[in-house]
């Protein structure tokens, strides 16, 4: 029987996620449908109801719903619970089980496709919202040397940290933003992009830096990007391969199957005359 996904939010125009998951049904042979759902603002619920009603086996879930969809969970992962949001459902008898894969995904895109492994390196984190929260985890497990998160307002970093340490995970480090660290990795968690601005960074951070990741996909050279392109930061890229990773941690817990990314990445990424993303 062919098993029915789909992705749910607000607005939903834009999603690359129905192409993203035909080609991972097509590669590995799943027998799968995934379909779109523009539920309204105030109707995620009931949408989703509907959906699992009507034989839905798992969905992901973007803005502005990632919350809510948390709190409907009957179940979660230690990713999602650490995030205190999903990007990821699956149903099951009467359950529904939370996970998020943004930061899973981030890392396999940063480690397997860049070719950035953080085991011993110097990771610096720019941001404390909803992605950098589910990144935390899978960049402890990667064992750098550092890992340091700053934010442009520190409790929220503080909150992430001391949550960490309250479930026994240590290794997360906080900075002020005149700290003179260099990194070998930085990454640009914060939404500044969005609204073309470049967060603040602290003044040696590009110093020898081998990677700036942009979370942002689709922007072209942000404010973040150009900074570090100026700075002659070797790998520039930005969160197309986040998206594609994230999306292929989500088919494989739902379908037991990994499919490949490299090719889907390369296939959506922007042209390299406009520098988003440059392979190594
Ligand atoms: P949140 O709204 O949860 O968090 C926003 C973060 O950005 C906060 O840390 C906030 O700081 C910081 N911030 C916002 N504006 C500025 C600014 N002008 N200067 C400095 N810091 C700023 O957003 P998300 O965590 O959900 O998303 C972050 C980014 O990641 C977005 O660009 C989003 O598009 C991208 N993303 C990409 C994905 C992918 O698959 N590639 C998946 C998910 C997200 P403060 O706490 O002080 O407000």
């Amino acid at each position: 029987m062919t098993d029915r996904y789909a992705v749910f939010g607000n607005p939903l125009g834009h999603s690359k996620s129905p192409i993203i998951h035909a080609r991972f049904a097509a590669e590995t042979g799943e027998d799968l449908t995934y379909g779109k759902v523009e539920a309204p603002v105030d109707g995620f619920e009931a949408a989703l109801r509907q959906f699992i009603a009507g034989g839905g086996s798992g969905c992901n879930v973007t803005a502005p719903f990632k919350l809510e969809a948390f709190a409907l969970a009957t179940a979660m992962t230690p990713e999602a619970a650490m995030a205190g949001a999903t990007n990821t459902l699956r149903f099951t008898d009467g359950g529904i089980e939370a996970h998020n894969t943004d930061g899973v995904g981030l890392l396999a895109d940063v480690e397997r496709i860049l070719r950035a492994p953080l085991r011993g390196k110097r990771a610096l984190m720019l941001g404390a919202g909803g992605a950098a929260r589910g990144a935390v985890l899978p960049f402890l497990d990667a064992a750098p040397a550092a890992f340091v998160m700053i934010n442009r307002t520190p409790s929220k970093a503080q909150a992430i940290r001391d949550e960490l340490l309250a479930a026994g995970h240590h290794g997360l480090s906080l900075a002020d933003f005149d700290t003179t660290d260099r990194f070998d990795v930085v990454i640009n968690a914060t939404s500044a992009s969005l609204t073309g601005e470049c967060p603040a960074i602290p003044s040696r951070a590009f110093e020898g830096c081998e990677l700036a990741y942009e979370l942002a996909y689709a922007k072209g050279l942000t404010p973040f990007l150009s900074r570090a392109r100026d700075a002659d930061v070797r790998t520039l890229a930005d969160g197309v391969g986040m998206l594609v990773g994230q999306a292929a941690v989500a088919f494989e817990w739902w379908r037991g199957v990994r499919p490949t990314i490299r090719n889907l990445i390369e296939t959506l990424s922007i042209p390299l005359e406009r520098p988003a993303r440059q392979l190594p």
